[in-house]
């Protein structure tokens, strides 16, 4: 059974030479910069791949949600999981509230240059207090005639060192419950008073940049309020699904693309007068790998067909976020102990690769979080 159409094969094909003769031959150099250029942003959006979902009238191809899943899944074989992730950032994990809550004259001005890779853009939820912990964010802002004005910081804003538009959560009530407290906001770059404080120096995903940002007496206009005042963190919530099951995607196209390149590795890797490939020991967690892989794969697949019908997902998103990105972890650790000392050098994909992923157990909520939804919907609320 497959969940894709002839369309969505069509553009596989187009992301996947787009991937091996415009990215792969440069990730390198991108790792050791710590960024990737905007010229990227601006040719993905002149090919068409920044707003596949997007409406047709602010130049979006108004695809549906598989052919997201094709462009990260297409995206992570360029074996640099910075580079996929500043873009599904861009793509999926923070427009698509502008796309969904926007009003027109927000759409109008946004997303154009948000599908053209003009503006890229970038979520700023986490603070230094505030991480799984979404509802307890400090950043306030407070009304100010036509004005809100911010004040507070952020950490962890992957596209904060070289983004544009910045999509903000910050506290706006003091009454009631803390997560009906909660705002979204645009943020345009140059806007007084947001500075970036630092740019985090990473474990893996060196490409995508990581910002500290201080907001402090940051003027953005009322028109930049995304959505209601005090329902950001319920905004929040509904859209998680989407960068979940990407993270998901990512993760499974990766481990995928490290275990070709450990088969490849075993085939020509000769050790006691034959090659790697046919020991059985090797060939069995081989196998083992695969098989988890292939299980989250299904997983993965079976809660975006959820998402992409628009019925209930949560558990399903959940469980395969949860148990694909730990696969691809515990792929990541066989396809570097099968590599032996070669797959603990910089020189080796594998090596990149394991460093990159163990991100996705902890971003887009973590594995504990996730066994946290799991249960609640399961068993009931813990007392
Ligand atoms: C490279 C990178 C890029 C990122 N990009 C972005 C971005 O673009 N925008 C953005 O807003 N954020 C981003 N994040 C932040 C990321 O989403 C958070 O790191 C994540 O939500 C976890 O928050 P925390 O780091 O504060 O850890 P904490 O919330 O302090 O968690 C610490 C540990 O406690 C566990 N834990 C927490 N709560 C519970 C619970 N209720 N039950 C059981 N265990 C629990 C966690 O699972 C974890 O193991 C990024 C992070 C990294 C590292």
């Amino acid at each position: 059974m497959s969940y894709f159409r002839e369309e969505h094969r069509l553009f596989r094909s187009a992301v996947r030479r787009f991937v091996e003769e415009e990215i792969v031959p440069c990730v390198d150099d991108w790792e050791e910069r710590g960024e990737i250029p905007r010229s990227l942003f601006r040719r993905l959006g002149e090919l068409g791949f920044l707003g596949v979902e997007y409406p047709t009238e602010y130049g979006g191809g108004g695809a549906d949600f598989w052919m997201t899943v094709v462009l990260a899944e297409e995206m992570a074989r360029c074996r640099a999981g910075g580079v996929a992730f500043s873009v599904i950032v861009h793509t999926d994990m923070s427009s698509p509230w502008l796309a969904r809550l926007g009003t027109d004259d927000q759409k109008a001005r946004y997303l154009p240059a948000v599908i053209s890779g003009d503006k890229v853009c970038a979520l700023a939820i986490t603070e230094p207090g505030a991480g799984s912990d979404m509802a307890g964010i400090a950043t306030r802002a407070v009304r100010d005639g036509d004005d809100w004005t911010l004040n507070g910081s952020k950490t962890f804003t992957t596209n904060g060192v070289y983004g544009d538009l910045y999509f903000v959560s910050a506290r706006t009530g003091s009454e009631g419950p803390r997560h009906r407290q909660l705002s979204q906001f645009l943020v345009e770059r140059d806007t007084p008073g947001l500075t970036v404080s630092k740019k985090l120096d990473k474990t893996g995903m060196l490409s995508s940049d990581t910002a500290e940002l201080v907001f402090e007496d940051v003027r953005t206009p009322g028109a930049n309020l995304l959505g209601e005042e005090n329902r950001g963190f319920h905004q929040l919530a509904a859209g998680l699904q989407r960068e979940r099951l990407l993270a998901a995607a990512l993760s499974v196209s990766a481990a995928a693309q490290a275990l070709d390149d450990t088969a490849a590795y075993l085939r020509q890797r000769q050790a006691f007068g034959r090659p790697l490939s046919e020991l059985q020991a090797l060939r069995h967690r081989f196998a083992d790998a695969a098989a988890s892989l292939e299980a989250a794969r299904q997983l993965t697949y079976h809660a975006a067909s959820l998402f992409a019908a628009e019925e209930p997902c949560e558990v399903q998103v959940s469980m395969a976020k949860l148990y694909a990105t730990e696969a691809a972890n515990r792929v990541a650790y066989e396809c570097v102990q099968m590599h032996g000392g070669y797959g603990y050098v910089r020189e080796t994909p594998v090596e990149r690769f394991a460093r990159d992923y163990r991100l996705w157990t902890i971003a887009a909520g973590s594995s504990e979080v996730m066994r946290e939804i799991i249960s609640r919907r399961l068993l009931g609320d813990a007392p």
